[in-house]
Order: C-alpha cells, then structure tokens, then sequence
C-alpha cells in the first residue's frame, strides 16, 4: 500500500522546469479564492486541488441539479438527487482527490458585503462565475487589494480567458468599461454550452493560476484568448496597450463603483407577492422580441410579447421583463433567487 502522501504524488509536474521543487513549494503556499463552483469552477477547482495548491476557498450559491452533470466535472448522481449545495459536494469529491490540502467550501452569494473578506489573504482569485455583476466586483476587490485573479466565461462553444494583474496587465474595466447590457448577451440557459469549451477556458485558468501562484510573472501576459471549441478556433489578442493607454477608471483612477455598491442594489422583494424585482446592472434599452426569440425554447413557447413588456413561464417562475431591463421574477421568495433567475435568462 502506498499513501497519498508520498512525494510521487506531483512527480510529473516537479520535473516539468518551470514549476521544479521551488514551484510545488509555492503552489503549497498558494491561497485560492474561487468564485462559482459550477462547469469552469469544478474543473478548475479539481485541476488546482490534484496540483497541490495549498487552500481552496470554494464559494458558490447554488446547488447541483441533472442538468449540472453534463459538463459539472465534479458532481455524480447522488449530489443532483440530493440536491446538495455545490460548494459541499466539490469540497468533499475534492477531499478523496487530495487530503494533503486544505479546502473550505462556503455556501454564499457574493456581493459588495462579503466579497472583501471572501477574498481576504487570496493570492490569487479564480472566476469560476456566470454574471457580469460578480465578475465587476471581483475586478475592483482585486486591483484594489493587489490580488492577481482569471477571467473565465463561456457559452455555447464559445469561449474567453484574460489573466489580470494588477498595475501589470490591464483590469477587466481597462478593456470592458461597463457590463454589457442586459439582455444583450447570450447565456448558458438560452444558448446552450458544451463541455469541451468549459473545459478549454477552465483549463487555460488553471494554467494562468499556475504561473502566477508559481511566480512566473514574465509568462503571464496581458492577453485576451477568445476559442471555439467547435470550430477548433483559438485568437489571442494583445491587450497591452489597453493599460498604456491609461484612461481606466478602476486601475488609474483607483474609483471601484461596483465595490462602493453605487453600481448596485439591484434587487428588491415585493412584498406579499412571492416575488422580486431585479434592475439591469447598467442602463439599457432591450430588445424584447429578440429575448422571446431566445428564450422561447425554455418557455416552450409560451411567450407574450407587446411593446412595453415580455412575459414568459419557466419552471415554476413567471417572468415579467420590460424595456428598461427591470425583470418582476413571481415565484422567487428572496432577492437571491431572483437574481439567479433573472442572470440566467435575461442576462447580466
Ligand atoms: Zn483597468
């Protein structure tokens, strides 16, 4: 019998130069906040965990359902059953995959209240998320703190990762000023998403989060990979000059609107209605017949559309949405659920 703790356990990754003795040591003492334990957070979660990185924060607000399994690396039958908080079941699969590291799984949402201790002694922040609100807040607690963190997004077989290094390379904000407008862009629940792309971006996190834990800043550059996966396609942009360029309100000017919640408080429950109303995270004007297009497919068609509103069923929800982004979610009994309802079919 051998134990889990002997030293061949990161053989092939020691040999590898550019992580040799000195990098395993530095992985052991990298401190890891992630954000979202879903298709890119359990892949990369389980891809960090057998690399030896010392401490896994595991925060996500959701639980495992069957339609997780598909591309959700690290959830069985059982947690979709059970329906057990995502942030639990990763932590424990994780457990059986390496005792040697310490892994805290926290059951939350993440917000302008508790983002700042979440990531607090972090050397590092992974997005593991599908909302633009979160990845703002993580963007402005990172470059306000110094925290090095990897953006990650995908949909359908589409897909995009940029390594941020504060004062290094540019910040989310430098080359996206804003979120895109609600209901502008596509999401899981209304395109789709494959399981290659997940893993694809979760894998080039990993990497990213590898080189930066080990020190490697000069392999780090200022790049934006956008891939599909269908189409075997990958394009790397040189994002440089976007930090030259220097007109960045969160890096230059040191303003972190999201974390002040000025570009908040988005949510309100009304009361008495089992119901809660979501604002869009910036202004905007939807298109309404556009989203009925795309989330008729969900609603099995039952969509109405007039000019000042949409409404469609899904699940248990009705869904009121108009054309300055505001959503009514029936059927969501905290500001919570209504914002997952209204990240997943309205957007961000
Ligand atoms: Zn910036």
């Amino acid at each position: 019998m051998r134990t889990g703790s002997g030293n061949d356990r990161y053989a092939r990754q020691v040999i590898f130069p550019k992580i040799g003795m000195e990098g395993q040591s530095r992985l052991k003492a990298g401190r890891v906040t992630l954000v979202g334990c879903g298709a890119l957070g359990t892949v990369i979660a389980n891809t960090l965990a057998r690399s030896g990185v010392g401490f896994l924060r595991i925060i996500d607000r959701d639980y495992v359902e069957w339609n997780n399994l598909q591309r959700q690396v690290l959830f069985d039958e059982s947690d979709a059953r059970e329906g057990r908080p995502k942030a639990v079941a990763a932590a424990e699969r994780l457990r059986t995959i390496n005792s040697d590291i310490e892994i805290e799984p926290v059951i939350a949402d993440v917000h302008v209240g508790n983002i700042e201790t979440l990531a607090e002694g972090a050397s590092l922040i992974l997005d593991g998320t599908d909302n633009f609100e979160t990845r703002y807040l993580i963007n402005d607690v990172a470059v306000k703190h110094g925290i090095s963190w990897v953006y990650g997004a995908c949909v359908a077989s589409e897909g995009m990762v940029m390594p941020i290094v504060p004062n290094r390379t540019p910040c989310l904000r430098c080359i996206f000023d804003a979120p895109p407008p609600a209901g502008t862009s596509p999401t899981c629940d209304t395109a789709g998403v494959i399981a290659p792309i997940v893993q694809i971006v979760a894998a080039l996190q990993a990497a990213e989060a590898m080189k930066i834990l080990v020190g490697a800043m000069d392999d780090v550059r200022p790049r934006l990979t956008q891939i599909s996966a269908w189409d075997g396609e990958f394009s790397t942009f040189d994002m440089a000059p976007a930090l030259d360029g220097g007109g960045c309100a969160c890096c230059r000017d040191r303003q972190f609107v999201y974390l002040d919640g000025k570009a908040t408080g988005r949510t309100a429950a009304l009361c008495g209605r089992n119901a809660v109303q979501v604002r869009p995270a910036s202004d905007t004007k939807l298109d309404l017949e556009a989203l009925g297009d795309r989330v008729g497919s969900v609603s099995n068609g039952r969509v109405q559309v007039n000019r000042y509103l949409l409404r469609f069923d899904v699940d248990s929800y009705g869904i009121t949405v108009f054309r300055d982004g505001r959503a009514i979610i029936k059927g969501a009994s905290s500001p919570d659920e209504g914002k997952s309802v209204y990240a997943k079919y309205i957007g961000n």
